[in-house]
């Protein structure tokens, strides 16, 4: 578990790239911030704004859980409220909750978690001004190791419970299978059919970025665009949901 400063305050570098990228309307005014310009300082939210929708109750089970890196969630007298930490209904720059140090995974099926340091209910797909990266992702030692020939479509079932392979028949009913590609080789990975549940696939790097933009959009039902078509590369480190980031995660591993 971590050892941390609960009491310290976002630290104004995140705040200032906050307003500089002008993600939120009014964020500068409740900060004491200077706007970054007039425009931004005035601007509406956008119509799919989730704020609305958010409860501020946040279910005991997430209340009560490690966030993914294992920090304990603040008291609720000390949480940040969502406009003090500029809280948007979108990634930024690639960075989500879901990537977060401090992001509570969803415990209830309701597909939305909770923050050890924001009140209420939050989104994994949604970022702050106090967004911190993870440090690693922990994938299952366990699981089995797959060598997958070039120019194979790798073809999962995403369920929340983990990636289960369908195609090609060596990764058959393997749920997370280690993938052992070849350098330089074209592959295809996708997810044909799911749970309901939001998920999409990513390719991360080991510092937990996206690799060459390789993201398909959360959706709840595949349909044809969660498909991936990319080059085996040593920074490729892991295949994984970005909503559901503590199962659905798996090695990727050069030949
Ligand atoms: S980005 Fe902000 S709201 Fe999201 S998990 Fe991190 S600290 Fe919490």
């Amino acid at each position: 578990m971590e050892n941390r400063d609960e009491s310290a305050p976002p630290s104004r570098r995140r705040l200032l790239y906050l307003a500089a990228g002008g993600s939120i309307a009014g964020l500068s005014g409740c900060l004491n911030l200077p706007p970054a310009d007039g425009e931004l300082a005035h601007r509406e939210p956008p119509a799919d704004y989730c704020l609305d929708d958010l409860e501020e109750d946040v279910p005991e089970s997430e209340r009560t859980s490690l966030s993914i890196s294992g920090i304990d969630r603040k008291p609720p007298g000390e949480l940040t409220s969502k406009q003090e930490a500029g809280y948007v209904c979108h990634a930024v720059d690639g960075n989500l909750c879901g990537n977060c140090r401090f992001y509570i995974d969803d415990k209830n099926g309701d597909a939305i978690g909770a923050c050890t340091e924001v009140a209420g209910q939050v989104r994994s797909v949604d970022w702050c001004g106090l967004w911190a990266p993870r440090e690693e992702i922990a994938t299952d030692e366990a699981a089995e190791s797959v060598e997958i020939e070039p120019g194979t479509r790798i073809e999962f079932d995403g369920q929340t419970s983990g990636w289960v392979g369908i195609a090609p028949s060596s990764i058959e009913g393997l749920t997370n299978p280690s993938l052992v590609l070849h350098d330089g080789e074209s592959y295809e990975i996708g997810w044909s059919q799911g749970d309901g549940a939001p998920h999409n696939i990513a390719i991360y790097g080991d510092s937990n970025e996206v690799i060459d933009g390789l993201q398909t959009p959360i959706v709840e039902d595949p349909g044809d665009d969660q498909w991936l078509e990319f080059e085996a590369n040593s920074e490729m480190v892991t295949y994984i949901c970005e909503v559901h980031p503590n199962t659905m995660v798996g090695e990727i591993d050069l030949a």
